[in-house]
């Protein structure tokens, strides 16, 4: 097949189909339904190094291309995409969000940035390489992985646990980061090289049931748990001015008053007043152990006093921090409360990569090609990719991807599981020739 050289029609394509395979994952085994964007890739692919399918429940299926290296003891790459997407709720959608609609050179739909976007440039990359006759000294391997947006369950998490030769590699390229953020040096690069665990917890409160005619002096569950709420939503714990944040604002250059200000821990919030609110809404995450109460359920019956209420706190913890550390936050928190409330948490702890790594120094010295002027900066990612389970695993694991300046932080952030997802054209194709030349330059 002959092929264009600028992959931008291509990757373009491609982002689109996956989009209209509209693969959400809504938590739940039977959603996802995986398998159909894995038939395309199969497809594109077709013909492209190797290629095998793994289906851990009906439709689940992840696939893993791999073009073998010469030599087994050179260090190999993965490039890993979900195809999976969360939810959307159309009526915030100025467009129809499974279409895949290209206006004015942006692709918009679900999926548009997490992660069809580099999953598709991912592919095309993989496939550019095959097609050139690529011979890396290092195996090169493509996953389009499953199930990433409900914790992994049957995707990485399960590949590695049971298919671990098939998919494990030494150096892994996932989402996300690698957008531009403007500095008076030239725009920065964030490389998600941490990321903060999950200490996800239920609180049950308990009341004494009764009549809802006659409230007076009554056990009301609900009561209690709105006061919980109120305390969680209250609680500051003061900002942690770890190692990966020092080495985000000393790469940034904000002018020195800024930069003091965010280094000091007194001091971090009154900088934190006079930012644009997406990126204050960053820094504050990446600085602190958050608590985020979003799910209740409770209450039976208008006319019924509740006995119990079941509250969910998203809590996530900063690299360092154990799940006794944010326990013992929660308990503060909760004040008096915490003895007479049941807690159940899961602790999912923080993962990182160092980076004085061949993978760090190959992005750097690609970077700087593809995005003139352009420096790295290590980055902590504040939600949660399946890079978690390759650094434990073994693997320096890094979230990074290549966006123009079309797309701005504050549109990025929001748009992550938000309404109106979309990614330009150029940062489809600076994306592929980003992967395209890291595999070149790692594995050769
Ligand atoms: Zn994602």
């Amino acid at each position: 097949m002959s092929r264009s050289d600028d992959p931008t029609a291509e990757v373009t394509d491609l982002l689109q189909q996956l989009i209209r395979n509209k693969c959400v994952n809504d938590g739940t085994v039977a959603s996802g339904d995986e398998l159909r964007s894995v038939d395309l890739l199969a497809g594109y692919l077709a013909g492209a190094g190797d290629h095998e399918t793994y289906e851990p429940q009906p439709g689940r299926t992840s696939l893993v291309a791999r073009i073998e290296g010469s030599d087994p003891t050179a260090p190999s790459l993965l490039l890993m995409g979900h195809t999976d997407v969360v939810p959307v709720n159309e009526e915030g959608w100025s467009r129809d969000p499974f279409a895949g609609d290209l206006v004015d050179g942006f692709v918009w739909g679900r999926g548009a940035v997490d992660m069809l976007n580099l999953t598709a440039s991912q592919a095309v990359a993989f496939r550019r390489l095959a097609d050139s006759g690529f011979k890396p000294r290092g195996t090169l391997i493509y996953l389009a992985v499953a199930d990433e947006e409900a914790l992994g369950t049957w995707g990485a998490h399960w590949l590695l646990d049971h298919e671990r030769d098939a998919v494990y590699a030494d150096y892994v390229l996932t989402e996300s980061g690698g957008h531009q953020m403007p500095t008076p040096n030239g725009p920065r690069l964030p490389v998600l090289v941490a990321e903060k665990g999950t200490y996800w917890t239920k609180i049950r409160v308990h009341g004494t049931p009764g009549h809802g005619s006659q409230p007076y002096r009554t056990d009301n569950a609900l009561v209690t748990a709105a006061e919980v709420v109120r305390r969680i939503s209250e609680y500051r714990p003061q900002a942690q001015i770890h190692d990966a944040w020092k080495l985000f604002v000393a790469g940034m250059g904000f002018d020195d008053e800024l930069t003091r200000m965010l280094l000091d821990p007194d001091q971090f919030d009154d900088a934190l007043r006079d930012l644009p609110v997406g990126i204050a809404r960053h820094f504050h995450a990446c600085t602190h152990t958050t608590f985020s109460p979003n799910v209740a359920h409770g209450g039976t019956k208008t006319n019924v006093i509740p006995d119990k209420v079941e509250l969910e706190v998203d809590i996530r913890t900063l690299p360092g921090q154990s799940g006794a550390h944010a326990a013992a936050m929660l308990r503060e928190a909760l004040g008096d409360l915490a003895d007479v409330v049941e807690i159940d948490s899961n602790d999912d702890g923080s993962t990182g990569s160092p980076l004085d790594t061949p993978l760090w120094d190959s992005l750097a010295r690609t970077t700087a090609q593809l995005c003139e002027g352009s420096a790295l900066i290590p980055s902590l990612m504040v939600g949660g990719t399946d890079n978690r389970f390759y650094r434990r695993a073994g693997a320096v694991g890094y979230g990074f991807g290549l966006f123009s300046e079309r797309v701005a932080y504050e549109d990025y952030a929001k748009m992550f599981h938000g309404n109106d997802e979309r990614v330009d054209q150029e940062s489809l194709r600076l994306s592929t020739m980003l992967w395209e030349a890291v595999a070149r330059d790692l594995l050769a």
